[in-house]
């Protein structure tokens, strides 16, 4: 009998998945995708099986102890997206199904063993395990069932799950520990005037700061938001609660906070341009996609759904991806409304028990739509027969860590895989999309606004000639978008004021020596903030307090610079003391579901302003939004990244186009110092055509994507010259390969990245451009190769979206 290996992917990482030998017991059961229980030096992990013929490993190889599950747990089209992710993007096996799968379903869980009622007892040390079970109530883990019987019962369960006297399932190891409530602290009473806080806060400046840093956050957070993010004692907390200030609340947790939104019907009939669509995304074949190139409040939503709803029709599933859950609430309730009880919402706030329970649920059929952000692209949805990419272009597609893969061309690998069609939407869609359209890509446009609604006339406002408003100090404040705003609040309609950086002050500067107060661990100015005070690092997360005088020459007084969203916020406040202002950016939406308390407020009609930074740019839909301003266009325009005018045009078309939805109509206006700029002008005359054309041409020399594929090879460090060096050989062993293989590859670097130090680490990088097949073997080359020497990192990020 020739001996059978396997090798098994597990959650940590690891460069390669280890080999273990196939029992012949357990024969039948290790097929590729399954879950196997393997031992790791002295602990028992769950991980996958990758394949079942493997050959015999050099080292002698441990044991597979047991595969719990009857069926696979990873169907195979899974598995095969795995794959083609880890080596396309260079990435770990076992990382790869690590970003996958749900962490409850392998790793640390455990097994736990039920038994079977009515099963036939059987004799040994069998029915001694049964009996015991049954007299805990006929359930145990069984890890635990070993530590009590002292000896390995894999086995022993194996053969009783066989026969049916008991069944095993794989469980997160969180499901006790997820708490059902969660504290959370809440202001109590009216507002306090700034002359009663400096009564109730005298000698008291932590308590202030507490009370303000929640004033900020709606008015209440989780105790442990305050505690780990904000950095307050818990005495603080108390101090407040005993002033009688504040109370703390015992909340259950929002299990499901789209459980309560209103289902909001789709309307009855399609528009000509809508069916028309609709028509050719039913007739594409296996595998094949389409671009819904639609503007703003086209209606590309309803296309998706009835997609959605012919393809369950014919017994077959959905995905649907959203950029970001907590900014699409409108999206998942209208698939909500749609499919009720068939949609699984995948979002962040679910534990891994719950992950864990949806997964299941599509992978039995027993839900038939997926609808989430990036990871929901692995949603085990059985016989897919779509996959909806809403906001193709949108950068939070391509993950971060490894594995660095982009959501929409993984939906591609997987509709080819499972045989599905692939619908992309966006009124912005990306160059390296509309590159393909009329290739590979059926290109579907909805030109037009539902009831030919017209796009929002764009106003640009040159801030270096227009008349301002002298009392807004720091802040540039044109006399139209302050025109604008007294209208539209003399006529109780809305605005969205967006301003695309957080905080108090961009950087704080010595007016007398220029010196700019940095990140100590990042090659970065610090941000200011306000309520709680500090200079804070929006990379690293580094604060601290703000100085009163230089730290370079002792000057007295310190100047912040370029306005961020709080002090937007406080300016105008004094502006428009009657307007209820709300503020939506990461600050005010770190606690779970704030997202949707202050877009609920702005539906409902209770705020008038909304300020924000790009997170409101994206998919609202309020009917009573008749003027949207763009405070300073310029914020994205020249940072040093080839898509920084993509960028910008996406965010402004995106803003313009919250604008005027309903039958009031709207306008927009865009505060710029650089009104020329091609992102802009196009921008201004919702020209998507004008603006891919002209970026294309810019495109070609020096090329970029789509005119030429990148991989960006990042190497850090915390020793600035041991980086460099190392880079300089990863850029000579690029050249090399290149050399001998002949690959029509240019190596650019090495050279510092733009942000040459994040977290204490110096970056570098050297950036290849070529054909994608061509990149593809350095990748495979690089993977092998580039195994972590000391601790020097390299991260190989292939079609990168930011070269910063
Ligand atoms: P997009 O996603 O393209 O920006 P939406 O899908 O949000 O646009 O649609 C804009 C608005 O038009 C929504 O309020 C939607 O309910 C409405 N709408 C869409 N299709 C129709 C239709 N066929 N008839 C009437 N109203 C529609
Ligand atoms: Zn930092």
């Amino acid at each position: 009998m020739t001996e059978r290996f396997a090798r098994v992917a597990l959650p940590l990482p690891l460069a390669a998945p280890y080999t273990y030998r196939i029992p012949e017991t357990l024969g039948d059961r290790v097929v590729p995708g399954a879950r196997v229980v393997v031992p790791v030096r002295a602990r028992e992990l769950i991980g996958i099986a990758l394949d079942a013929e493997s050959p015999a490993p050099v080292a002698p190889a441990r044991d597979i102890l047991a595969a719990p599950d009857p069926e696979p747990a990873l169907p195979a089209p899974l598995l095969a997206t795995a794959r083609w992710i880890a080596g396309y993007y260079g990435a770990p096996i076992g990382l790869t199904l690590k970003a996958m799968l749900p962490a409850g379903m392998w790793g640390t869980s455990r097994v736990v063993a039920t038994t079977v009622p009515g099963a036939r007892p059987p004799g040994g040390l069998a029915g001694q395990v049964l009996d015991w079970l049954e007299e805990r109530g006929g359930d145990a883990p069984v890890d635990t069932a070993a530590r009590h019987f002292r000896r390995p019962l894999w086995e022993v369960l194996d053969r009783l799950a066989r026969v049916g006297a008991v069944t095993l399932r794989v469980e997160p190891p969180d499901t006790a520990a997820a708490a059902a409530t969660i504290r959370v602290v809440v202001l109590a009473g009216e507002s306090r005037t700034l002359l009663e806080r400096d009564e109730l806060f005298r000698r008291r400046p932590k308590r202030r700061r507490l009370y303000e840093a929640l004033e900020s956050l709606g008015g209440s957070a989780q105790v442990r938001h305050v505690v780990e993010q904000l950095g307050f004692g818990e005495s603080a907390i108390r101090g407040l609660v005993k002033q009688g200030l504040a109370r703390i609340e015992s909340v259950e947790r929002v299990r499901d906070p789209f459980a309560g939104t209103p289902a909001t019907p789709p309307p009855e009939t399609l528009t000509a341009a809508q069916a028309e669509a609709l028509a050719v995304i039913e007739r594409l074949g296996p595998g094949q996609s389409a671009l819904l190139f639609g503007v703003t409040g086209s209606g590309k939503t309803l296309v998706y759904l009835e997609a959605v709803r012919r393809v369950l029709a014919r017994g077959r599933g959905a995905i649907v991806l959203v950029p970001e859950i907590g900014l699409t609430p409108q999206t998942v309730s209208r698939f909500r409304g749609a499919f009720g009880e068939e949609v699984a919402v995948l979002h962040s706030a679910l534990s891994d028990g719950e992950r864990a329970d949806a997964w299941r649920l599509l992978r039995r059929g027993d839900r038939r739509v997926a609808v989430g952000a990036r990871s929901a692209v692995f949603a085990p949805v059985s016989n897919l027969g779509i996959i909806v990419v809403d906001e193709e272009h949108e950068t939070s597609y391509k993950n971060g860590e490894a594995p660095r893969y982009h959501t929409r061309d993984v939906a591609a690998v997987r509709a080819r895989l499972e045989g599905a069609a692939l619908v992309l939407g966006s009124a912005t869609p990306s160059l390296e999309i509309v590159a393909r359209a009329g290739r590979d890509v059926r290109l579907l446009r909805l030109p037009e606004r539902i009831g030919s609604r017209p796009l929002p006339p764009v106003e640009i406002v040159d801030l270096r000639v227009a008349p301002k408003v002298a009392s807004t100090g720091p802040l540039a404040w044109s006399e139209a978008l302050d025109a604008a705003i007294v209208a539209a609040l003399a006529r109780e309609e809305q605005a969205l004021l967006l301003l695309n950086r957080r905080g108090y002050a961009a950087f704080l500067q010595c007016p007398d020596c220029g010196d700019v107060r940095q990140c100590p661990r990042c090659s970065i100015s610090l941000t200011v903030h306000r309520a709680p005070d500090g200079l804070r690092c929006h990379y690293c997360g580094h604060e601290e307090p703000l100085p009163l005088t230089c730290r370079a020459c002792a000057h007295p007084v310190q100047q912040m610079r370029g306005i961020g969203t709080q002090q937007l916020e406080r300016v105008l406040t004094e502006r428009y003391p009657e307007a209820r202002i709300a503020r939506m950016d990461l600050d005010t939406t770190s606690t779970k579901w704030s997202h949707q308390r202050i877009l609920g407020a702005v539906e409902a009609g209770r705020v008038d302003l909304l300020i924000g930074t790009q997170m409101i740019a994206k998919g609202l839909d309020f009917p009573n939004v008749t003027l949207v301003g763009v405070v300073d266009a310029d914020t994205g325009l020249y940072l040093p990244d080839f898509r920084s005018a993509e960028r910008t045009f996406q965010l402004l078309a995106q803003v313009a186009g919250r604008a005027g939805r309903g039958p009031k109509g709207g306008r927009v206006l865009v505060q710029t110092r650089h009104p020329t700029h091609h992102a802009l002008v196009r921008a201004s005359r919702h020209d998507a055509e004008g603006f891919l054309a002209e970026e294309r041409e810019l495109r070609k020399a020096p090329p970029y994507p789509p005119e030429t594929c990148l991989v960006n090879l990042i190497v850090s460090g915390t020793q600035e010259i041991p980086t460099g060096t190392r880079t300089a050989r990863l850029a000579d062993w690029c050249q090399a390969l290149v050399a001998r293989y002949d690959l029509p590859i240019t190596v650019l670097g090495p050279a510092p990245c733009p942000l040459a130090r994040i977290k204490d680490r110096w970056r570098w990088h050297v950036l290849l451009k070529g054909p994608s097949d061509s990149l593809g073997r350095v990748v495979r080359y690089a993977t092998r190769r580039l195994t972590r020497a000391g601790e020097v990192r390299v991260i190989i990020d292939r079609d990168p979206v930011t070269l910063l």
